[in-house]
């Protein structure tokens, strides 16, 4: 019998646990481990931001859920990892051993890297439901008392697509609101351009995002570095391509959110040849890390290289779709090291992306996620906000009913060319 554990009950980490239910065979035990028993879909909150959803809407309360599926759960939280005794130290003192390790944390947010940032500083934040309901009460401060208004991601951010949702989604609450005439808007990054997003930009959202910022009056500043942010301002310098400073900036500001860089989680960082300095899990192409071959990684949580040099540092987003492909090449992998072969499934990594813009939005899909791509396509319009709530329904249906894809899925994923592995390799040891 072995047991695998999943650490983190996240996006990733449910879905995790899930597959590798319905893959193994029931003789073996699959346990998760959270930090408290609510799973919530960080992709609806930018809308809880604004109001628009309520902390029920994307909350599912996991404890049913597992025991249905029999997979065990311990939410205490793991307060560090000894992978050298394949044990995780639970937050209560307690610990529990494994035989393999779905490592699946998300990020940790690096608000502390900028003084002023974050949500207990002068800044809000839609990284996380209580973020973004404390954002809901500076947006309805803001309404009553308009001002000048800042969205963006500073620089080492690797999430830049909910930014640009949330400054349209915001446009939307001003306009609805009939305020936006007295709210100046700017839309400040550290992509070196518009709609590069991390990924050196997917089919033309370059000129789709500038057009869609022209149109929506929001004006921005590229290469941006933040340097501190105060009650009423945020001092930027925005970068020249030799790294220098080229201008300047003293943004006035009432309302400001801007996602922060990541890292990894304190319950792992810094564990030699786990993590990278940033604390992220070094995996192969198989998901697996090279010290410790009974540890696989999946979601933000992972270390993947930037895309290419820019004069403000810019990461690399780790999407749903392209997650989704991580936690089914580990399932396999997972399910031959158990049954002694070596892993061979690799994910495709591929992007499938809806952005949200309140009442229409953009929607890319880059095969593989990291260029060059064999499918680099972007298009918007009002279909996107549709297809967006229709992706939330159906995700938190998925949670909800403890699946982790359902045949129609596949079906309509296949149909589309939209695999989640690439061909599976065959190695000498494979007698079936
Ligand atoms: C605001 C926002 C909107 C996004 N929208 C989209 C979108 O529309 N489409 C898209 O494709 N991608 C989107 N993403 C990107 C990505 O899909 C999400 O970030 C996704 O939630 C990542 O999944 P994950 O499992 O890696 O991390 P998470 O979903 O963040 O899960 C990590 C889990 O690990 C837990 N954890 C951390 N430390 C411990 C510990 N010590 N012990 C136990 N548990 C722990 C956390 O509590 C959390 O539950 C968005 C990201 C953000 C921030």
């Amino acid at each position: 019998m072995a047991h695998v554990i999943v650490l983190g009950a996240g996006l990733g980490g449910t879905i995790m646990a899930y597959e590798l239910r319905e893959k193994l065979a029931k003789e073996h035990k699959v346990s998760v481990v959270s930090q408290g028993t609510k799973y919530h879909f960080v992709p609806s909150n930018p809308w809880v931001g604004v109001g628009w959803r309520d902390r029920a809407a994307v909350e599912v309360d996991l404890v049913p859920v597992l025991a249905k599926r029999d997979i065990g759960l311990h939410s205490q939280g793991a307060k560090r990892l000894h992978p050298t005794e394949k044990r995780i130290e639970l937050n209560d003192g307690t610990s529990v051993n494994y035989d393999y390790l779905v490592i699946a944390t998300g990020p940790d947010l690096a608000f502390d890297e900028i003084e002023g940032l974050g949500p207990n500083a002068n800044t809000q934040s839609v990284c996380h439901v209580d973020h973004a309901l404390q954002t809901k009460e500076a947006v309805d401060a803001i309404i009553a008392e308009p001002g000048p208004v800042v969205v963006g991601a500073v620089q080492g951010a690797s999430c830049f697509g909910p930014a640009y949702e949330f400054a349209f989604i915001l446009d939307k609450a001003f306009r609805d609101a009939k305020v936006r005439d007295r709210v100046p808007m700017t839309f400040i990054t550290s992509e070196p351009y518009v709609g590069h997003l991390g990924l050196d930009g997917v089919g033309d959202t370059k000129g789709l995002l500038e057009s869609e910022l022209r149109e929506h009056h929001i004006k921005w500043i590229c290469n941006a570095r933040v340097d501190k942010v105060e009650p009423d301002r945020i001092f930027v310098s925005e970068m020249a391509e030799d790294g220098s400073v080229k201008q300047v900036h003293e943004v006035p500001q009432k309302f400001t959110m801007m996602l922060p860089a990541f890292r990894g989680v304190p319950a792992v960082f810094g564990i030699e040849g786990l993590t990278n300095p940033r604390g992220f899990i070094l995996a192969d192409k198989h998901q697996q890390n090279p010290k410790f071959p009974e540890i696989f990684s999946i979601g933000v949580c992972v270390a993947i290289p930037p895309v290419g040099k820019t004069p403000v540092p810019v990461g690399v987003p780790k999407t749903g779709f392209m997650i989704e492909s991580m936690v089914t090449a580990t399932t396999h992998n997972i399910d031959r090291l158990i049954s002694g072969k070596k892993p061979n499934a690799q994910g495709t990594w591929n992007a499938v992306c809806l952005a949200d813009f309140g009442d229409s939005g953009i929607a890319f899909v880059a095969q593989p996620q990291i260029p060059p791509r064999n499918v680099n396509w972007s298009s918007a319009g009002k279909w996107v906000h549709a297809a967006k709530i229709g992706f939330e329904k159906y995700f938190l249906h998925k949670i909800r009913a403890g699946k982790s894809e359902t045949s129609y899925e596949r079906l309509a994923l296949h149909l589309l060319g939209i695999e989640k592995l690439k061909a599976i390799e065959v190695s000498p040891d494979d007698t079936n």
